[in-house]
């Protein structure tokens, strides 16, 4: 038995606008279509590393008072980060390598259409209970 596709989740085209720097643009099977910037797949990175990194911040977050002295807030100005190169994986997911020299993110049209920044998805994808 196949494993049943969503539709959803199944991209009918993609683009990778490595050099203009524009982003991604993907064309789902059911119509839709999503755009990502650079900066914003960078954050939403789901290898081991970032997800560690998230989790840490979530836990500094939680646990540093704010305005404490043992934490200064210190303005964090960093560049964007943007695509220096893509490589379409299989026919299931796009690595990106980005201009901070990060490169171990395998984005999954799965994961993807799961972040899709419009607040269609989110409602979709990212409200449901567990
Ligand atoms: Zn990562
Ligand atoms: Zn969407």
């Amino acid at each position: 038995m196949p494993i049943p596709l969503d539709s959803r989740k199944k991209p009918t085209a993609v683009k990778v606008h490595v050099k203009s720097g524009a982003g991604v643009d993907v064309t789902w099977a059911d119509g839709h279509v999503s755009h990502y910037d650079f900066h914003y797949l960078r954050e939403e990175c789901p290898c081991a590393t970032c997800n560690d990194e998230r989790g840490k911040k979530e836990a500094f977050a939680a646990t540093a008072a704010p305005g404490s002295s043992a934490f200064p807030v210190l303005p964090m100005f960093k560049p964007k980060p943007r695509a220096e190169a893509a490589t379409v994986v299989g026919n299931y997911a796009v690595q990106i390598s980005f201009t901070d020299g990060h490169s171990t993110g395998i984005f999954s049209y799965d994961h993807l259409r799961t972040i899709c920044p419009c607040a269609e998805c989110a409602k979709a994808f990212r409200t449901a209970a567990p």
